[in-house]
């Protein structure tokens, strides 16, 4: 059992079904679709590409995507799927790292041949036109025969710090991960539609893995990328969409909602189901994206070491309004997600009472196999089947857990600990304040202070002492910022997460002082 027998299954039972669009225009049916994966990991086999060999995909959202990914799984392959904004010598270190040998790219991304590889593919020319040609009989070609516990997916951690390392998610890893999702995430029928706004390389490319176990429709904008008109309009034209949003990408929608006047129920017209994650969303901004486009959200924490699946925080949750800890409820990335335990420990590997904060562990078949040639990284994050995700929270008596920060974004001015979260949730409640993150800056008196980059709403006349006050009002004094930034926008990668790395460099700098 792999990947690829969920495509054949869907192929199978409905080959006339639309499948693939790019923008409103059919791309592939599920009968083309498996024609033309068939057909490439024909070509990719008799090449000499053997099971198990690495196959990357260096490209802007493209609907060849798909197909590429199920041609591998059907030559027995691992996909590597890499940041499209990634700089290419950083792309070579992953080809020579990962050993991959042929790679898909499309010539934005990709102008130049990248060193390393046997093969490089640019997916609209002419030769991967014939590398997708459909074969005549696709139940003709044989699939390599794979378990559940080899490697599908080898997946480059985003790299704000340091090296990306390789995690290897396995065919087990991944199945489960489409299979929760229609139990904790969202059900899915076969004529809900999956749109691939954001990068196809990163979580929302994941979306497919469901969406093909339904057959449902997959689309992939004609932009390739976050327009909120454009996705408000295919939604109205070829019916409500569902779709993965960093935080970054809800918030344009919503605002685009709000300056267009309008109402949830026209929002239901474009949207069925935004999934969100990735990165903290504010009380104050799912509150504002809940009033503005109504309950059509559900929020998922997990990592790549554990892809989508960790907690959840569903639909009827949010919609809770009348529970007495609603709010709580809301603030928290929700509840255990039905494959995986979920535990909050101290440094000493036991579990915290409710309420403490400590690392977040999680158990379950979603967990990697370990990192790609790195037993010692492999050791360190996972101990006895737990994945120590890094993250640091806390659980509640109803099982909803609450991030604080990553354990390295933690900031200790005086010897008390402070979780930027905290403080950027205090200052974004304040009006006129669109985005705000924090960071900590060395301090000979302190060790550490809090210095926070504001940027905010066109025509808002906020200050320095107005915010200091409203942080007075909100949070004990020792957590407020010490040096206000005021920026036009915050440094973001390709995903949609803030920087900390570069704010924390850029508040040193600011202080004149070398970060340690
Ligand atoms: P990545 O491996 O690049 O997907 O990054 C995963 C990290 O993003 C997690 O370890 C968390 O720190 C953060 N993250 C993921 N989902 C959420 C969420 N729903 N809320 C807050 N942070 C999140």
């Amino acid at each position: 059992m792999s990947l690829v027998d969920l495509l054949i299954r869907q192929a199978r039972q409905q080959p006339e079904c639309a499948a693939v669009f790019r923008g409103t225009a059919l791309h592939a049916t599920y009968g083309q679709w498996v024609a033309r994966s068939a057909g490439l990991a024909q070509v990719m086999r008799q090449a000499g590409l053997e099971p198990g060999d690495r196959v990357l995909l260096f490209m802007h959202n493209h609907p060849r995507y798909l197909e590429v990914l199920w041609a591998a799984w059907w030559a027995g392959l691992v996909v590597v799927p890499v940041n499209a904004k990634l700089h290419s010598r950083e792309v070579e270190w992953i080809i020579d790292d990962a050993q991959a040998r042929w790679a898909f790219v499309t010539r934005d991304v990709a102008p130049e041949p990248l060193a390393g590889l046997a093969w490089q593919i640019d997916i609209e020319s002419a030769e991967a036109d014939a590398l997708l040609a459909p074969v005549p009989d696709a139940w003709a070609v044989p699939v390599t025969p794979r378990e559940l516990v080899d490697l599908a997916w080898l997946f480059y951690t985003s790299g704000t710090t340091g090296r990306p390392k390789g995690v290897m998610l396995t065919h087990r890893n991944l199945i489960t991960m489409g299979l929760t999702y229609f139990v904790d995430v969202d059900p899915v029928a076969s004529t809900d539609t999956i749109v691939y706004a954001a990068p196809m390389s990163h979580g929302a490319g994941l979306y497919a893995i469901p969406h093909v176990m339904a057959g449902a429709r997959h689309v992939v904008p004609a932009s390739g990328g976050v327009d909120p008109a454009e996705l408000f309009a295919l939604g109205r034209s070829i019916g409500p969409l569902s779709t993965f949003a960093a935080p970054t990408i809800v918030k344009r929608l919503v605002d685009y909602a709000q300056d267009n006047n309008l109402s949830p129920e026209q929002c239901a017209r474009s949207f069925k189901t935004i999934v969100y994650g990735g990165a903290p969303m504010y009380l104050a901004d799912i509150q504002h994206a809940l009033r503005v486009m109504g309950p059509r959200f559900v929020q998922i924490y997990g990592q790549g070491e554990t892809p989508m699946v960790a907690t959840a925080l569903a639909r009827q949750h949010l919609a809770d309004t009348t529970h007495p800890r609603y709010l709580e409820h809301l603030a928290s990335v929700g509840v255990a997600q039905t494959p995986v335990q979920v535990r909050v420990t101290n440094e000493h590997g036991q579990d915290v009472a409710l309420g403490e904060v400590g690392e977040v562990l999680v158990k379950g078949d979603s967990v990697m196999a370990g990192y790609w040639h790195n037993p010692q990284a492999s050791a360190l994050a996972i101990r006895d089947g737990w994945l120590f995700t890094g993250d640091v929270g806390c659980l509640d008596r109803d099982g909803f857990l609450t991030l604080k920060d990553r354990s390295k974004d933690l900031i200790i001015s005086g010897g008390s600990n402070i979780y930027p979260r905290e403080v950027e949730e205090a200052l974004l409640t304040l009006s006129g304040v669109a985005e705000a993150a924090v960071v900590g800056a060395p301090d000979p008196e302190w060790g550490e202070v809090v210095v926070a980059f504001v940027v905010l709403e066109m025509d808002a006349t906020v200050g320095q002492t107005e915010l200091d006050q409203h942080c007075l009002a909100q949070i004990a004094r020792f957590k407020r910022p010490k040096h206000y930034h005021f920026v036009d926008s915050l440094p973001k990668n390709n995903y949609g997460k803030v920087l900390k790395t570069a704010l924390r460099e850029a508040a040193c700098l600011a202080l004149t002082i070398h970060p340690a």
